[in-house]
C-alpha cells in the first residue's frame, strides 16, 4: 500500500473517531507516516488546547491602552476587550479539548465544510455560554500571539531608540551680596553621554563679563566652564569631572584684567542637586 496522503493524515489527525481503518492499519505498520502522524497530533494538541485561563490574571485596562498606543492602533479598537466580556466563573473549562460532538461522519465530505461542521459542534458543546471570553473564541490565541509579537518588537524598537537627553541634576541660582540676579542651572546628559550645564539668570548684571563656574563645596578648588554674554548659555562640562567634588554653580562678574582667576566677584551661585 502506498504512503498515506497529506489529506488523510491530516483527517486522521485532527479527529480521533475518522472512519479511515486502512489508514489507520497503515499508520500501525509504516513507521514514517505513523511519525508524520505524531507530529500532526502534537500540533492538534497545542492548538485544540485551551490555556488554564484559572491560573492567569485578567490584565487591567492599561494594559490595553499601552497597547493600543503603542501599536497607534484606530478609534474603533480602543475599547479594552477584556473589561467588554468580564471574566466568568469557569471559564477556563477546557471545552476546546472534547471532541466534536458530530465527529462521526457516515461518509466523506469535504476538508473545509467537515472542519466548518466541526466547529459548529463544537459550539454546541459548549452550551449555554454563547458568550465564551475572546480566549476562548477560535483564533483569539493567534491574535493574541501575533499582538504580542508586535509589542515586542515595539520594545525591541524603543530599546533600540537613540537615548533621549536627560536630566542628571539641577540647581536653583540665588543671588549673592549687592546682587539680584536669579535663575537656574542644570546638568544634562546627551545621547553620546557628554553631559553640559544649561544656566539661565533673569539678567545680566556683570560690569564686565559673566563666568560661569563649578566650584568645590568649601570653594576650594573651581573649573571654568566658560562666558556666558546673555542671560543664558550652555557649557560643556569637563568629560570626567566628578559633578560630587564641584557641585556649585557660580556665575562671576569678570573684569577685563586679562586675569584668568575667579574675580571673587560672584553674581549668583547654587548647589546642584540630582
Ligand atoms: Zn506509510
Amino acid at each position: 500500500m502506498p504512503h498515506l496522503d497529506p489529506d488523510q493524515l491530516s483527517l486522521l489527525a485532527l479527529y480521533d473517531d475518522w472512519e479511515d481503518p486502512a489508514g489507520r492499519e497503515h499508520l500501525l505498520a509504516c513507521p514514517q507516516c505513523a511519525a508524520d502522524y505524531a507530529a500532526l497530533r502534537r500540533t492538534v494538541e497545542a492548538v485544540k488546547t485551551t490555556p488554564d485561563t484559572s491560573r492567569l490574571s485578567v490584565p487591567g485596562p492599561q494594559v490595553w491602552a499601552g497597547i493600543h498606543q503603542e501599536l497607534g492602533l484606530g478609534e474603533s479598537v480602543r475599547e479594552d476587550p477584556l473589561a467588554a466580556e468580564p471574566r466568568k466563573e469557569g471559564g477556563a473549562t477546557p471545552a476546546a479539548t472534547a471532541p466534536p460532538g458530530d465527529a462521526a461522519p457516515s461518509n466523506l465530505v469535504s476538508v473545509p465544510a467537515r472542519i466548518k461542521g466541526a466547529r459548529t459542534g463544537s459550539a454546541r458543546t459548549n452550551g449555554g455560554r454563547a458568550k465564551a471570553g475572546w480566549w476562548q473564541r477560535p483564533g483569539a490565541w493567534l491574535a493574541t500571539a501575533a499582538a504580542a509579537v508586535l509589542v515586542v518588537a515595539g520594545a525591541v524598537w524603543t530599546l533600540n531608540r537613540p537615548p533621549q537627553p536627560r536630566e542628571l541634576a539641577e540647581a536653583q541660582l540665588t543671588p549673592l551680596a549687592q546682587h539680584s540676579a536669579a535663575g537656574s542651572a542644570k546638568v544634562v546628559s546627551a545621547a553620546d553621554g557628554s553631559r553640559s550645564l544649561e544656566v539661565s539668570l533673569d539678567k545680566d548684571e556683570a560690569k564686565g563679563y559673566q563666568e560661569v563656574w563649578l566650584i568645590a563645596p568649601d570653594l576650594s578648588k573651581l573649573v571654568s566652564l566658560g562666558v556666558m554674554n546673555s542671560t543664558s548659555g550652555t557649557f560643556q562640562v569637563p568629560a570626567g569631572l566628578d559633578l560630587s567634588q564641584y557641585p556649585v554653580v557660580d556665575v562671576s562678574d569678570e573684569p577685563m584684567d586679562g586675569n584668568p582667576a575667579h574675580s571673587t566677584v560672584s553674581i549668583a551661585r547654587g548647589t546642584l542637586t540630582s
